[in-house]
This record gives structure tokens, C-alpha cells and sequence, in this order.
């Protein structure tokens, strides 16, 4: 589970209630983020880890610092929230961060930047710029974690390319050849988790490699009835069930179905092409992450999403220089 799941429902209202202010006063923002990123600590130093911390104030009118400065006692060193974030060296102020935050969590099909754009008043470039660290803040590094089990659908989708060329080919397989459309596949734990990464191309091998680090063996593994699952993929599993989408087969008596990752993957197509007018293969496994993101923390109310994200956020800074996008 995600952190910050399942917390009681006075705390997600509170968060609700907390976000007009925090996006149109900075100080409501400091004050806000300070204590979304550090709820489940308590205020800590970014630096050593500290919680014998302190909020530094002018020795005159004894109110709090104008830099929203603290101090630890341990290290010594002086911080602020924005310390150790994705938002550490940005020029944006933080409200319309937490605008940000709040937009990109609360809309099912992703916010565009031009929407930031309009509503914060700062530029295109430093919209795209916010947008692109809040989706680096939601991504997930799922390597170590516990794999899927119980029934995992897998499948792929093929997302991109340029629209005039949308009608060549037939199949996705084609169509991508010819449209330069990216693969993505998904692996879905019924009732949990989605885990979804940008491949260079649909084989055993790069489909196999994401289903050995992210399924557990003793799973029942549903899938389309394409030859890779059938003839390689599907066989270490405990179990394989297969739909055979050529043939209008879509779900099987027995509860063989992959509807949960086409339903995942229909959100992912009307954010790309509704919300974002198209995405550059470069960037995509960006969005992709922002979608798995929401996905995995639908039970939530949209403060408790906001809260996760920006928690999400938290030592993403240091790790800034971002890896390569997961290409199997
Ligand atoms: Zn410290």
C-alpha cells in the first residue's frame, strides 16, 4: 500500500478544506506543504534527518522568519520545505505548486500545462517544467517492492504518434510500425496495484522481463490469447487464462478477463490524446507514471491524494538527475 493510505476521514477533509488558501497565499502554502510532507514524521531536517528541529523567527517581532527558514540542532544547517524536494531550486512560488499538486491529483485524465499555464498565471515553459517534476514527484520506483499476485492481468496498449497517420495498418501491431506509436505494458493486480512501463518494443523478452520483476509466480495470470503469452509467457505461472480479443472473446464464464487493464489503459489514451494532445515518446513514461499513480490511490479523496503526492516528492531532489525511462 501506498504511504499515507487509509487515513480517517476528519485529516482528508481538513486537506480539502486547507487547499484554496494554500494556493493563493504563500504563506498557506509553506505552512501547508510543511505539513503534508512531514505528517507522518513529525518536522525533520532534509539534511541529517533530525527531529530536534525548530522554526527560526525574527528577534524583533518574534514572527516567523520571512524565508520560512528552519534550523536543526543536530547538523546545525538551515532549511526550508522546499529542501530535498522536486521543488527545491524552483524559482515557481510555492502556491502555485501546490495548485499544481492538487490539479494533477484531482483530475482522472491528467492536467495539461496550458491549464497551469491559465490558472497560475506563470509561463508555458515553467508550467511544463512544474508539471514534468510533480509527475517525477507520483512516479514509483517498483523495484524491491513486493511483486502482484492473486489474478494480474497483463497486457499492452501502443500510445503516440502523429494523428494524420492513425488510420495506417491494420492491427496495433501495424499501426505502430507504421505510426511510430510506443508500447506500454501493464501488469493489474485485481482490486490493487497497476504497474505500467514504456517499452522499445512488444517481444517475449521485454514483456517476460516485466512480468518476472513485477508478478509472483503463484499468480493467475489473464491475458490476451497473443502468441507471446500463449506460447512463452503464461507457462511458469500457477495459472494462465486467456481471451481471445480476434475472435469478439472479451471475458470468459469463469471470471477470464483483462477488462481491468483496458480500462486503465482507455484512462491513459483519453488523458494522451484529450488532455494532452499527443505526447512525445521521449516524455511518455512521465504520463505514464502520473496514471499509475492516480490509479493506484483511486480509493483515496483527492486531499489525500494531494498529501501522498507531496509526500511523494520528498528526496526526490537529490535523485533529480533523473534515470533513463524504463525501457525493457
Ligand atoms: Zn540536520
Amino acid at each position: 500500500m501506498a504511504k499515507g493510505q487509509g487515513k480517517v476521514a476528519s485529516s482528508k477533509s481538513r486537506i480539502v478544506a486547507a487547499l484554496p488558501k494554500a494556493c493563493s497565499d504563500e504563506t498557506a502554502a509553506v505552512e501547508f506543504l510543511e505539513e503534508q510532507r512531514w505528517s507522518e514524521t513529525g518536522p525533520c531536517c532534509p539534511h541529517c534527518g533530525d527531529t530536534d528541529v525548530y522554526q527560526m523567527r525574527d528577534r524583533k517581532t518574534g514572527q516567523r522568519n520571512k524565508r520560512f527558514l528552519w534550523r536543526c540542532k543536530g547538523c546545525d544547517k538551515q532549511y526550508t520545505v522546499r529542501v530535498g524536494t522536486v521543488y527545491e531550486d524552483s524559482p515557481i512560488p510555492l502556491r502555485h505548486w501546490c495548485y499544481a499538486f492538487w490539479a494533477a491529483c484531482a483530475s482522472k485524465k491528467g492536467v495539461s500545462a496550458k491549464q497551469i499555464q491559465r490558472q497560475t498565471g506563470v509561463t508555458y515553459k515553467s508550467a511544463l517544467f512544474l508539471m514534468h517534476r510533480i509527475r517525477w514527484a507520483m512516479a514509483e520506483d517498483w523495484s524491491g517492492k513486493p511483486k502482484l499476485g492473486g489474478v494480474v492481468e497483463a497486457d499492452e496498449t501502443f500510445v503516440g504518434g502523429k494523428p494524420r497517420n492513425k488510420q495506417a495498418g491494420k492491427g496495433p501491431q501495424k499501426g505502430w510500425l507504421k505510426t511510430r506509436k510506443t508500447p506500454v505494458v501493464s501488469v493489474v493486480q485485481r482490486d490493487g496495484q497497476i504497474r505500467s512501463f514504456v517499452t522499445a518494443d512488444v517481444t517475449a523478452n521485454n514483456v517476460g522481463k516485466i512480468l518476472r520483476e513485477n508478478v509472483r509466480l503463484d499468480s493467475h495470470l489473464m491475458t490476451d490469447s497473443s502468441p507471446i503469452y500463449r506460447y512463452t509467457l503464461g507457462k511458469p505461472f500457477a495459472r494462465h487464462g486467456m481471451t481471445d480479443h480476434r475472435h469478439g472473446e472479451y471475458a470468459k464464464p469463469d471470471g477470464t478477463h483483462s477488462n481491468t487493464v483496458e480500462s486503465a489503459f482507455a484512462l491513459l489514451k483519453r488523458g494522451i490524446y484529450g488532455t494532452f494532445h499527443n505526447v512525445s515518446r521521449k516524455h511518455l513514461h512521465r504520463y505514464v507514471a502520473e496514471f499509475d499513480f492516480r490509479w493506484n490511490r483511486r480509493g483515496m479523496d483527492d486531499g489525500t491524494r494531494v498529501a501522498s503526492a507531496i509526500r511523494n516528492a520528498d528526496g526526490k531532489r537529490l535523485r533529480y538527475r533523473e534515470p533513463a525511462p524504463k525501457v525493457a
